[in-house]
C-alpha cells in the first residue's frame, strides 16, 4: 500500500477534496494510507507552542525545530522519502510525482507562519518541494495537489492504466486539445480529422497540436523538447508511436498509448 503521512497543524483538513472521487475510493478500498498527525501534539509546553519570533527579528514567526523533530521522529524511520512543502523548493513536476508515486509513499510537512527553522530542514534531510511560484498561506494545499498528483498515478486509481499516457507533460509536451458532443457547440464543430475514423491522422493531429500549444504557452518546455529531439532524441515529431521517457528522470513511467478513463466527476461519455 502507498502510504501517506502528513505532519501539520490543521490534521482536519485531510483528507478534504482527496476523500471524494477517484483518490476517495481507492482510499477507502485501501490503495492508498493517509495519516495526518498535529505537530502541535509535540509540543511541550502548557500553550502547546509550535513557533516562536524569527532570529535577527523581521514579521511572523517561524515554526519551532525541536517540536518539529519531536513530530518526525514520532513516526517510524522507513524508506519514504520526507518532503517539505515549501515556496522556495524544487519546482514539483510530473516526472517527480511519477516517480513518488512508484515507491512507497511519503512523509511529508507542511509549513505554516513565515516556515520552518532551517536547522530542522538539514538536521531530518528534508527534501523541499515547491507547487508553484506564488506563496499559500500553508503546505497543507500544497501537499494536497501533491499527493492528489501522486494518487491519481496509482495502479487502478484511474483504471486500465491509463495513468496519464497522453496528458500534459507526459512526454514533455502540453496535451492536445480535447472535445466530445454535441458535434456541433455554439456554432463551433468538432475538428473533422477527429471524427473521421483514421487513427493515423488523429495521433499526427493530436501530436502536431500538443507541439503548437508547448510552442506557444511553454517556451521552456519547448526549448527543452527539442534539445532532447535534436540531440539524437527518443522524440519524434509527429510520431506518437514514439516511447519517449523525460529523460533526466529514472523511473519515469513510458507512457503507453490510448486513454480509457472512469473519472467520475460528471463527465459524459460514450
Ligand atoms: N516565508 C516563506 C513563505 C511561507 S508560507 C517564503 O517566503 O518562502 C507558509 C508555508 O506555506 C510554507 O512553510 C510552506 O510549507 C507553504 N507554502 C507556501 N507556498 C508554497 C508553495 N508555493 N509550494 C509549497 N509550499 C508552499
Amino acid at each position: 500500500m502507498w502510504r501517506a503521512t502528513v505532519l501539520t497543524l490543521f490534521p482536519e483538513m485531510f483528507p478534504g477534496p482527496l476523500g471524494m472521487s477517484l483518490a476517495g475510493k481507492a482510499l477507502a478500498a485501501g490503495v492508498w494510507s493517509l495519516d495526518a498527525l498535529d505537530i502541535r501534539a509535540h509540543a511541550t509546553d502548557k500553550h502547546g507552542t509550535v513557533d516562536d519570533t524569527p532570529a535577527g527579528g523581521g514579521p511572523g514567526m517561524v515554526m519551532k525545530a525541536d517540536v518539529l523533530a519531536r513530530a518526525i521522529d514520532s513516526v517510524a524511520r522507513d524508506d519514504r522519502p520526507r518532503l517539505l512543502m515549501s515556496a522556495r523548493g524544487v519546482p514539483l513536476t510530473q516526472a517527480r510525482v511519477a516517480a513518488l508515486s512508484e515507491g512507497d509513499g511519503g512523509l511529508i510537512i507542511c509549513g505554516r507562519f513565515e516556515g520552518v527553522d532551517e536547522r530542522l530542514i538539514a538536521a531530518r534531510g528534508l527534501e523541499e518541494i515547491s507547487v508553484g511560484d506564488y506563496v499559500l498561506s500553508g503546505g497543507e494545499v500544497a501537499a494536497l495537489a501533491l499527493l492528489d498528483a501522486c494518487v491519481r498515478l496509482l495502479p487502478g486509481v484511474m483504471g486500465k492504466e491509463a495513468s496519464g499516457a497522453e496528458e500534459s507533460f507526459s512526454e514533455g509536451l502540453l496535451e492536445y486539445p480535447q472535445y466530445t458532443r454535441p458535434a456541433v457547440f455554439e456554432g463551433q464543430p468538432i475538428p473533422e480529422v477527429l471524427t473521421g475514423g483514421d487513427h493515423a491522422k488523429v495521433r499526427a493531429w493530436r501530436r502536431a497540436e500538443a507541439e503548437r500549444l508547448t510552442r506557444e504557452r511553454r517556451p521552456d518546455l519547448w526549448a527543452a523538447y527539442e534539445s532532447r529531439r535534436h540531440s539524437g532524441a527518443q522524440a519524434k515529431p509527429a510520431s506518437p508511436e514514439s516511447r519517449a521517457t523525460i529523460p533526466e528522470t529514472p523511473g519515469f513511467r513510458a507512457p503507453a498509448f490510448g486513454r480509457p478513463r472512469n473519472d467520475d466527476d460528471g463527465s459524459a461519455k460514450g
